[in-house]
């Protein structure tokens, strides 16, 4: 496997880049940053291989978590044909991380030379040796190496110390496994860099990982999987970002495990972190959301920022953004302009914008105009759809029962009616009658047939339907942010603008 940079900003460490020579596929190149679609037990969650071809690009790259398919690991093994296959992606670029970072693990009780994968089954301890038997199984196409990752905010000097000795020495042992194993010896391998919110661990496991030879580094050990990630705010985890980013070859790739809040990715792009997975997607969906922020495109064409921004194009060629072959349509979103300026919007039930605080990058007056005059045009359009909607023969559904004490369903469904900054809830009544799409303006299966009433219907009597059509939009949403951050980049020199 090879990583090459195409395109380096002037104004932030953000850039642009390609992962290559992968032996599976040759010809094949993925252009970062790019969130490899998180899996479940070797499959999209709620989504069949027929479901994918239908609604993706079938080759889309994967990120199988170890803890999660290591209970098929005897099968695979006897199969020989590797766990892409087994689970039949086997058209897909395969990064075997170490933990399952959409699941809150348990505390770890790791042992000296073990770390603990909590798997179906239960606690499975394992040393650097039986996890290297399992790579070979596996064959991943990239892999990140076994390391003890069991830190968050809350973890003492001595745990983060303990992640860090514990992490480098399983590093030297898959290292040399990793040399002189004929099965993985073209593999990528990745090194988890450890040391919880403690700058000095932080900054020694980066030291002497970054003369490990190993192909990128995984910025691990800021929480132990979940939802946790959810209440981390960029503040909390730059200055150990930091840190660990100036002792790491610019040249070398660099990943982040989990479900980060959006404008955290986009600092983390910013800050020079090139690859992540697409848990938020699929963590939302299990809520019963969907994902409804929404990330501008800068307007600035290529030759205004060539003036700004020199660009360093590879031998091969200019990184033109693709994804399997998917090309980025580089068409400005009319949507994104407000009072002249760029900004996040979310749409929440109720059709209500909320606009988030964050107002940046202001735009000519001339194009200003312009938007307002389309913006005129488009609240127009939205007064006539809501008499439209108004004019709408209200359901015939019986009003909720009084309720006396909530039962756990209830207290499950009030839970997740909770928004978050870049979701809602189709579990909330109010969505009951809004034949909508999910977003407008969204190009996803599930927004091309069907309505917020009809998911909330869904969801309501909890057919399974409901999951696949969430996932299906949270999935697609997910990879257009990123596809619109490979855009700004390019074209803007930094993803938060
Ligand atoms: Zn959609």
């Amino acid at each position: 496997m090879r990583f090459s940079k195409v395109f380096l900003s002037e104004s932030t460490d953000a850039s642009l880049g390609v992962i290559s020579g992968i032996k599976r596929f040759p010809s094949r190149e993925i252009c970062t940053p790019v969130a490899f679609t998180y899996t479940k037990g070797g499959s999209v969650p709620h989504l069949t291989r027929e479901v994918l071809e239908m609604a993706f690009d079938a080759s889309m790259p994967v990120v199988m978590p170890a803890e999660n398919i290591a209970f098929a690991y005897e099968a695979v093994k006897v199969f020989q044909n590797g766990m892409t296959s087994f689970s039949g992606l086997s058209e897909s670029i395969f990064w075997c991380s170490q933990f399952d970072h959409a699941v809150n693990s348990p505390k770890s009780l790791n042992q000296k030379d073990k770390v603990a994968l909590w798997t179906r089954f239960g606690k499975k301890l394992i040393d650097a040796d039986s996890y290297m038997d399992m790579m070979e199984a596996f064959k991943p196409d990239l892999f990140t190496v076994l390391s003890n990752n069991d830190t968050n905010k809350t973890s003492s000097n001595k745990q983060t110390r303990k992640s860090v000795d514990q992490s480098i020495s399983l590093l030297q042992k898959c290292v040399e496994r990793h040399k002189n194993s004929s099965i993985l010896k073209d593999t990528g391998i990745l090194a988890g860099i450890q040391g919880g919110y403690n700058v000095h661990d932080r900054t020694r496991c980066a030291e002497t990982m970054s003369k490990a030879e190993v192909d990128g580094f995984v910025i691990d050990g800021l929480f132990t999987n979940g939802l946790e990630v959810e209440n981390i705010t960029f503040e909390d985890i730059e200055p150990v970002i930091k840190v660990t980013m100036d002792h790491l070859p610019k040249d070398k790739l660099k990943a982040v495990y989990g479900a980060w809040n959006p404008d955290v990715i986009l600092k983390l792009v910013d800050m020079g972190v090139d690859l992540f997975d697409t848990s938020l997607a699929y963590l939302s969906t299990e809520k019963g959301c969907a994902l409804n922020f929404k990330y501008p495109k800068t307007t600035k064409r290529s030759s205004e920022v060539l003036e700004t921004v020199p660009t360093k194009k590879s031998a091969s060629s200019e990184c033109n953004l693709l994804t399997n072959g998917v090309a980025t349509v580089d068409k400005p979103d009319d949507d994104l302009l407000v009072n002249g300026n760029w900004c996040v919007i979310n749409t929440m039930p109720g059709g209500q914008p909320v606009f988030s605080d964050r107002i940046v990058n202001s735009v000519s007056s001339e194009d200003t105009n312009v938007q307002n005059e389309k913006e005129t045009r488009k609240d127009t359009n939205k007064t006539d759809e809501l008499n439209h909607k108004s004019k709408l023969p209200k359901l015939n559904t019986p009003p909720d029962p009084p309720k006396k004490k909530a039962t756990p369903a209830e207290v499950e469904e009030k839970s997740a009616a909770k928004y978050s900054s870049f979701e809602f809830s189709l579990r909330d009544p109010s969505v009951r009658e809004e034949f909508i799409p999910l977003d407008p303006d969204c190009l996803c299966l599930t927004c091309k047939k069907h309505t917020r009433a009809y998911i909330h219907h869904l969801l309501k009597t909890k057919e399974l339907l409901a999951p696949v059509l969430l996932m299906i939009h949270n999935l697609h949403h997910y990879q257009m942010f990123f596809e619109n951050i490979r855009h700004n980049v390019k074209h803007c020199g930094k993803a938060f603008i």
